[in-house]
C-alpha cells in the first residue's frame, strides 16, 4: 500500500493504534460478551470515526473511500465484529442521509450521528427475504391525522443491526397521497410511539453488535421524516449501498489479515515433534496461499474503490468484490484456523471468532449468491439490481 497519499497514511496509523491500543485487549471479550462497551464506541466518536466519511460542513471530517477502507482494514484486524458495525456507521447510513435528505435532514441527523450522540441503523431485511422487496410487507401511506401531510409506518422488519443506534433509516414500500406506490425511506427515532426493538440475537458472528428484530404499530411520521422522494428513496442510493459495500469488504480483509498475523506468530514459535512447526510439511504451504489470496483480494478492492472515486467503476464491481472477497476471505480463515489445531477450536485463544465473523460477512449486506445473481442481471439483462421491475415501473410513473 505504498501508493496511500499523506492523509491516508496519517488515518491508517491512527486506526491502527486505536485497534492495537483500545480494541485487541477486549476484542475476544467483546466477543463473548455479544456487547461493544460503550467506552469504546465513546473513543470511537472521540476519534471522529463516525463522521469520517461524512461531509465537513454537516460535522465529518469528508475523508475520502480508500481512507475508509484502510482504516476499516486496521480496526477489522483486531475485531472484524466492530470493525463490521463501524462501516454501516461510517458509510452506509450518513452517505444514504447525504444522498437524499433536505438540507435540514442533513443538519439534524448527520451532525448529531458524526459526533457520535445519534449513532444511526439502517433496516431493510424482512421475513421474506432482505433482498426480495417485491414481496416486504411493511408499508409507509399518508396519514390524515399526522399535521402538514404526514405518514405513518406498519410492519416489522428482521436482523436490523443496532449497536446504540437512536436513528433508524427504514426502507418499506410506500404509497403517496396520489395512490402512487413505490419503495421508500423513513427516518424513525428510537423514541417514536408505537416502535419497538423487540430482542437480540444470539449470533455467530459479528458479535460486537447487537442484531435483532424491530417493529412498527401505527408510528406517526411528519413529512421531516420521509428521507427523499417517497416513492423512491429506498433504492435512490445506491452509491451509500456501493460505498457500503466496499468498506465491509475491507473489513473481511481486515479479518483475514489479523488471523494471518497472529498464525504466523503460532506458527513460528511452536515447536512440534522436535521441528519448528513452519517446517511441517502444509503449514509453509497454507501460509503462502493465505498470504497470495488476501494480497489478491486487496488489490481486487482498491482497484475498485479508486475507479469508485474516480466516477468509472462498472455498477455491478461491489457485488463482485463481495461475493468473491467475502468467499476466499472465508476459506482463508478456515485454512488459518486449521493450523492453530485444538488451540483453534478453545475460545480462550480468541482466534475462532475471525472465522465466525467471515461466515457472517458473507451473509450480512446480502448473502454471496444475491450478489451473484445481481451481477448475472447485469450481465444478461444491462440491470444493476434484482429490484422488480415493478416497483421501479411504479415509482418512476
Ligand atoms: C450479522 C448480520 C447483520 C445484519 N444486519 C442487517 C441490518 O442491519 N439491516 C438489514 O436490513 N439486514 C441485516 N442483515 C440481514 C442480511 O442483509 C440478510 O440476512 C441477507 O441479505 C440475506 O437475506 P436473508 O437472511 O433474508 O436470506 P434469504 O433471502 O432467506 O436467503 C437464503 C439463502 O438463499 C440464497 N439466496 C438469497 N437470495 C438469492 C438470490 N437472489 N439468488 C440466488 N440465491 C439467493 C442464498 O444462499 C441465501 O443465503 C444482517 C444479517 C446478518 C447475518
Amino acid at each position: 500500500m505504498d501508493w496511500l497519499n499523506e492523509d491516508q497514511r496519517a488515518l491508517r496509523d491512527m486506526a491502527a493504534n486505536f485497534a492495537r491500543k483500545e480494541l485487541e485487549p477486549i476484542a475476544n471479550q467483546i466477543d463473548i460478551d455479544e456487547h461493544t462497551p460503550d467506552e469504546l464506541v465513546e473513543k470511537a466518536a472521540a476519534l471522529g470515526l463516525y463522521g469520517l466519511y461524512t461531509s465537513p460542513e454537516y460535522g465529518g471530517s469528508g475523508a475520502d473511500l480508500v481512507s475508509v477502507c484502510v482504516v476499516s482494514e486496521e480496526l477489522a484486524k483486531a475485531s472484524p465484529s466492530f470493525a463490521g458495525m463501524l462501516t454501516v456507521q461510517m458509510v452506509l447510513c450518513p452517505k444514504a442521509v447525504e444522498i437524499l435528505g433536505t438540507e435540514e435532514q442533513k443538519q439534524r441527523i448527520l451532525t448529531a450521528h458524526a459526533s457520535g450522540e445519534r449513532l444511526m441503523a439502517y433496516s431493510q431485511s424482512e421475513p421474506a427475504g432482505a433482498a426480495n422487496i417485491g414481496s416486504h410487507l411493511t408499508r409507509i401511506v399518508p396519514d390524515d391525522d399526522t399535521p402538514a401531510g404526514g405518514y405513518r409506518i406498519d410492519g416489522a422488519k428482521l436482523f436490523c443491526t443496532q449497536g446504540t443506534a437512536k436513528t433508524f433509516l427504514v426502507m418499506a414500500k410506500t404509497k403517496d397521497r396520489g395512490g402512487n406506490e413505490g419503495y421508500g425511506c423513513a427516518i424513525v427515532e428510537t423514541e417514536d410511539e408505537g416502535f419497538e426493538v423487540a430482542h437480540y440475537e444470539d449470533k455467530l458472528g459479528w458479535r460486537g453488535t447487537n442484531t435483532g428484530p424491530i417493529s412498527f404499530n401505527n408510528v406517526r411520521l411528519e413529512a421531516g421524516d420521509i428521507l427523499g422522494d417517497i416513492l423512491t428513496g429506498g433504492f435512490s442510493h445506491r452509491a451509500a449501498n456501493h460505498a457500503n459495500l466496499l468498506a465491509h469488504v475491507a473489513t473481511s480483509i481486515g479479518c483475514a489479515q489479523g488471523l494471518f498475523d497472529k498464525t504466523m506468530d503460532y506458527v513460528q514459535q511452536r515447536r512440534l515433534y522436535g521441528r519448528d512447526m513452519a517446517e511441517l510439511q502444509p503449514i509453509g504451504y497454507w501460509l503462502a496461499e493465505a498470504h497470495a489470496k488476501i494480497t489478491a483480494c486487496r488489490a481486487l478492492l482498491y482497484d475498485t474503490v479508486r475507479q469508485f472515486e474516480a466516477g468509472t467503476v462498472a455498477p455491478e464491481a461491489g457485488n463482485i468484490c463481495k461475493a468473491f472477497i467475502g468467499e476466499t476471505i472465508f476459506e482463508v480463515c478456515v485454512k488459518l484456523l486449521q493450523m492453530w489445531g485444538g488451540s483453534g477450536i478453545m475460545n480462550s485463544t480468541g482466534v475462532n471468532r475471525y472465522m465466525r465473523d467471515a461466515r457472517a460477512k458473507c451473509v450480512a449486506e446480502g448473502a454471496t449468491e444475491m450478489h451473484y445473481a445481481i451481477i448475472a442481471n447485469q450481465l444478461l439483462h444491462n440491470q444493476p439490481t434484482l429490484v422488480p421491475s415493478n416497483i421501479v415501473k411504479a415509482a418512476a410513473s
